[in-house]
């Protein structure tokens, strides 16, 4: 089997694919390792993060596509914006799964476009698409815009918001439309945007064998015992409550980042706590990618009160990211400000954390109104 890569150029819009060498998939293992080398490989040391010479490099690893348990895994490869140093990051969703059905290990874009693009990505075929119609779309409409625009039901889709298109330094890249899955530290999002590149559109065919199905299947039926057996309690935790499990002990233990980490404690955790939220935690989760034997993702609507409408996916990072850190106590204002976050495409983690640091700023007399 080939591990090819796919190597797409904005600025002449070319691509190319060429295959990765065995020796490479084995020496950097899996798709972060893989992503590091394309990036060392491709990007000069003072490139410019937002500059034509920066790379974006999608990498899956060797069990994306198989139906291995919880390989719902996607890496981002890139120089940050943010950092100005190397970046990886990734989301959870159905890309990687596509990229390998479509044929790649990798997909490279580099350059810039002339013009606001998207790409549309069906197996070796690469089409470069006008999306100047969807510049300054949030990012689920703007995916959801792609597909109907190539006449797809489903496809693999990543796309930027207006946070990305401003060249926010904490702008993330958002994939599966509606589901918000997000690959979201660092500034992904910035340097797509920096490439007039608003999403791509992945579809593909083929079957992605495992080398050793019958082991694969082992393994999988492994883990499912496992999740039955010694890890039940903490299969059922998950599924209940995914990462929003731990506010209660993380609080008890002094580890809460609260008020930009002035303390380790915050006496309101019980208003942004799962099991005393207003809205009711949905029993059910869903799985964000394939092959996931403990679904936990859930969407949490307001239905009442000043946030009425307000609807997203309440994970820790945003639990502590809007409360914790800013010393908001209500859950209804942590699911706006999450959606908030969604739509524009900003990294929740980076905006809560940043605002908690500029709240203390103004406490302390550092910024004043007239910076607000
Ligand atoms: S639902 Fe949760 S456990 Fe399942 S793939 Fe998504 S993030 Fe992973």
């Amino acid at each position: 089997m080939k591990r090819l890569l796919l190597r797409i150029d904005l600025s002449n819009r070319t691509h190319d694919i060429e295959e990765i060498p065995n020796e490479i998939i084995k020496k950097y293992v899996g798709g972060r390792g893989l992503g590091a080398y394309l990036l060392y490989r491709f990007v000069p040391p003072k490139a410019n993060p937002l500059g034509e010479e920066n790379h974006l490099i999608f990498t899956a690893g060797p069990a994306n596509g198989t139906g291995m348990y919880y390989s719902s895994k996607v890496n981002i490869n890139t120089k940050s914006p943010l950092t100005g140093i190397y970046l990886y990051a990734i989301s959870s969703g159905i890309v990687a799964h596509t990229m390998r059905q479509a044929g790649f290990w990798a997909i490279d874009v580099r350059g810039i476009a002339e013009s606001p693009t998207y790409l549309a990505i069906d197996n070796h075929q690469v089409q470069f698409k006008d999306a100047s119609a969807l510049w300054g779309l949030e990012t689920a409409e703007a995916q959801k815009r792609m597909l109907e625009d190539l006449s797809l039901a489903k496809a693999a889709t990543v796309g930027i918001g207006p946070a990305g298109e401003h060249l926010n330094p904490y702008a993330a890249l958002f994939t599966d439309g509606a589901l918000y899955r997000c690959f979201g530290r660092g500034g992904g999002g910035a340097v797509m945007g920096s490439k007039n590149l608003k999403g791509m559109v992945i579809s593909g065919d083929s079957h992605v064998k495992a080398v050793d199905e019958e082991k694969l299947k082992e393994v999988n039926r492994e883990v499912a015992r496992l999740l039955k057996t010694e890890f039940k309690g903490w299969a059922e935790s998950w599924r209940r409550y995914e990462t929003c499990s731990d506010l209660e002990s993380m609080n008890e233990l002094g580890m809460l980042p609260t008020r930009n980490w002035q303390t380790g404690q915050f006496e309101g955790w019980q208003g942004i706590d799962k099991s005393t939220t207003p809205m009711g935690w949905p029993e059910k989760g869903r799985a964000c990618g394939p092959y996931c034997p403990t679904p936990g993702c859930r969407e949490v609507e307001v239905k009442d009160g000043p946030y009425q409408g307000a609807h997203s996916d309440i994970e820790w990072e945003t639990v502590y990211g809007f409360g914790t850190s800013c010393g908001v106590d209500k859950m209804e204002a942590v699911i706006a400000a999450g959606q908030i976050c969604d739509e524009y495409g900003v990294d929740t983690i980076t905006a809560g954390v940043t605002i908690g640091f500029a709240m203390e700023c103004f406490e302390k007399g550092l910024i004043h109104e007239k910076d607000t």
